[in-house]
């Protein structure tokens, strides 16, 4: 959980994400991985040699704008206060997802992870500009995009916001997502429908991973819940390496 901790005390409202970036990149800098920074500042890593990678999609930014963030664990319950003891934002949306890219950077021999800034709005102008500016060419080699950005324990969302088709039915199989209690909804906007909405031409799709009350002061994890997503992802990347 350390890992988890030391994200959420990083402030990394939209615009500002260069903490969290030189953390992200101090953190993998021993795992001899290719690391990229595009010119909108997105991270591109991969791990190991291979004609097409898995890829996991996460956010680097978040809506809060918190200083001297104090994690608090209660059980399985992870929230945040400010110096006075007043709940503050977790900044889960979507650190969360970063943690899952990184443990499975760890965990995998091969991988791809894209890692966006500037998924939130900000001031009413439109969010997903890191995914709205960068290359598509980057994913190329990407044999399917699962982004960790989504709240709750149990959904995988298929069809994103404005009726945008994300994957082929069963791209997932459907005893992969009952072992886990996952299952296929409709809903929300993130990266990867920013990156279909662009013509993307791979099957993504976008996974609950733990967290409630997302831009809220009261936003929570679950910490089981996020290692059901962690368990649950890994199998799909399995699935995939040996399909
Ligand atoms: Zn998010």
């Amino acid at each position: 959980m350390q890992l988890l901790k030391s994200l959420y005390k990083i402030n990394s409202k939209s615009g500002k994400e260069a903490a969290i970036k030189a953390f992200v990149q101090g953190y993998l800098s021993t795992m001899n991985l290719d690391i990229r920074c595009d010119a909108f500042g997105n991270l591109f890593i991969t791990k190991g040699v291979a004609d097409s990678y898995p890829t996991i999609v996460a956010h680097l930014d978040e809506v809060h704008d918190v200083e001297n963030r104090k994690i608090v664990v209660e059980e399985d319950m992870i929230y945040a206060c400010d110096n006075g003891g007043n709940r503050v934002g977790l900044g889960a949306d979507d650190k969360n997802g970063v943690w899952m890219a990184l443990k499975l950077l760890e965990m995998k021999p091969i991988l791809k992870v894209a890692l966006f800034v500037h998924e939130e709005k900000l001031n009413g102008e439109a969010g997903c500009r890191g995914s709205r500016s960068c290359n598509l060419a980057e994913f190329d080699n990407a044999m399917c995009l699962l982004q960790c950005d989504k709240r709750g324990a149990q959904e995988v969302v298929s069809v994103g916001k404005g009726d945008i088709c994300l994957c082929e039915e069963g791209f997932i199989p459907q005893d992969i997502l009952d072992r886990y209690g996952y299952q296929y909804t409709v809903g929300g906007r993130t990266d990867v429908v920013a990156l279909r909405e662009r013509g993307l031409d791979k099957n993504c799709c976008n996974i609950s991973c733990g967290y409630y009350n997302a831009h809220k002061e009261d936003e929570y994890t679950l910490f089981s819940e996020l290692e059901n997503a962690l368990n649950f992802v890994s199998h799909v990347v399995d699935y995939f390496l040996n399909k």
